[in-house]
This record gives C-alpha cells, structure tokens and sequence, in this order.
C-alpha cells in the first residue's frame, strides 16, 4: 500500500472566531508519488487547504500529518523541508538579484555545502530548460520563464511534496502545458508527490485523483473519468457546461474514451 504523506484528519478552519468556517470537517490523504488535482469555484476553500499544508494557517479543529508528523509552531520548520509550493504571482517569489541566487536562497537557509548547492543549482535550471538564464536579473523573465525558475528553487531543497497554487494561471495555454509536463517529469523521477490547485483543465486529467471541494467540504474524490461521469451534479455547484464540455475533450485528448456523448 503508498505511504500517506499528507493526512487530514477531521479539520475545521477559520480565519476568526468571526468568520465563517471555511473548511468544515475535513479527512483526505495523498500518497507518496501520487498526482492529486483539487479544484472547485472561488471560495471553496483549496488556497486555505494549502496554506495550512505549508503551516502558513493553522486549523481551530482536528490535526494534518505530513509524512507522519503533525504540523504545529513547533515542527513547521522542518515540515517545510517536506513541502514545496508555488504560487500564481512569479513577481512575489523572487528574492535573488539573478536567477542562480534565486534558487540558491532556499538551500542558503537549510544549511546545504556550496560545493552541493552549486551542483543543485545546475541540475534544477537544467531540469526546467533555464540554466542558460542563470545570471539574469528576475525581472527581464517571461512570466513562464519566473514559474519555472521558482519552480526550479523549491524542488532543489528536495521536497516530499509539490504544491501548485494557481501557479500556470498566468501563462498561456503552451506555458502552462510546458510546465506541467517539466514538472510532472520531474516529479516522477524525483518519487514526488503533486497537488495542483487550478482552472486548467488539461492539468485536471492528467492527475490519478480529482478532489472537488464545494463550501468547504468535499464535494467528490475520484478519477478524473469518474468526476466527469457526475456532469450534471457538477454545474449543481458551479463548474458549469463549459467545465464539463472542456474535460469532455481533454479526456479525448489524454485518450480516455467516454461511452456516452459528453454534453447529451
Ligand atoms: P479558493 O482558493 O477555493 O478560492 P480560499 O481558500 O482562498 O478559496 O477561500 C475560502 C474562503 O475563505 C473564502 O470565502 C474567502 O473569502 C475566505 N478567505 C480567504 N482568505 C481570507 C482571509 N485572509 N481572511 C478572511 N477570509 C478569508
């Protein structure tokens, strides 16, 4: 059986004790090496469900295990080693004046030797088609270009996990399939585990397992092939005709044949 990596057991959230509660109750796992696309319309909750995987939040009920440890104030800084996430924004990620600097900055922090960092750098622009940029200043990158870049510096502290918040939402259609494929590649060869929070559907499909959240809760956990077969129930939550119709023809795409015609 694949090791859970991450475990939710029955967490509840909010932002104040004045707030509504934004996750209500939840419990999902992901397993070593598995690809898990969340999705679900604005508000649902999956940004929230990130932060508190990075304990950048920390949830008022229940407990999350990361490879088996409890995220608390406590054991954050050695479960962020675990966990690499990148966000929608490139611009706010960047912290080195060159491209090398900026993948280097998160080894800086975790102590690793010159010699070996020097060889990470390398190997991870390399992986991600931009080790010719190395001593370029952030700023004259291509939004595509920046995403894999910080791509680039969080999977060089050798995370367990990769987390993609809206991270192609800026980029066109063949920057987005650029990157996923660099990432979904490196993440096999890495034995990681991916979770991607998106719109796109052509990232949706490619993942083994599609968590749909809605107002907090889970709404379905299944196969993309399996969610789409819930076409109706899903525009009941809004991801409407155009959600269903577009997976329809990346199912095709990806050669996953449908039995029934998809908007029938
Ligand atoms: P999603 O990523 O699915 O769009 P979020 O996790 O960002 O959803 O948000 C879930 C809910 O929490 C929304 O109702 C949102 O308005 C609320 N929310 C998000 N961030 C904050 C915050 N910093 N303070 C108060 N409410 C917030």
């Amino acid at each position: 059986m694949r090791k859970a990596l991450i475990e939710f057991r029955n967490v509840s959230f909010r932002y104040s004790d004045t707030n509504p509660w934004v996750l209500k109750d939840l419990s999902f796992s992901i397993y070593e090496n598995e690809f898990v696309a969340i999705i679900g319309h604005n508000g649902s909750g999956k940004s929230t469900i990130a932060k508190l995987v990075n304990g950048l939040l920390f949830p008022q009920e229940g407990e999350i295990l990361i490879n088996g440890v409890t995220v608390n104030e406590e054991t954050i800084w050695d479960i962020r080693r675990e966990v690499g996430m990148v966000f929608q924004n490139p611009d706010n990620q960047f912290v080195g004046a060159t491209v090398q600097d900026d993948v280097a900055f998160g080894m800086e922090n975790r102590g690793i030797p010159r010699e070996e960092m020097i060889k990470r750098i390398e190997d991870n622009l390399a992986a991600v088609g931009m080790l010719d940029y190395r001593l370029t200043e952030p700023h004259r990158l291509s939004g595509g270009q920046k995403q894999r870049v910080a791509i680039a510096g969080v999977l060089a502290i050798y995370p367990k996990v990769l987390i993609l918040d809206e991270a192609t939402a800026m980029l066109d259609p063949r920057g987005r399939k650029e990157i996923m494929q660099t990432v979904a590649s490196l993440s096999e060869q890495q034995g990681l585990s991916l979770i991607t929070i998106t719109h796109d559907l052509a990232e949706v499909v490619q993942a083994e397992r599609i968590i749909v959240m809605n107002q907090g809760e889970i709404w379905a956990e299944a196969t993309p092939r399996e969610i789409f077969s819930k076409r109706n129930q899903l525009k009941e939550i809004g991801l409407d005709v155009p959600f269903v119709a577009i997976l329809a023809d990346e199912l095709k795409r990806a050669g996953i044949e449908l039995t029934k015609e998809p908007l029938n």
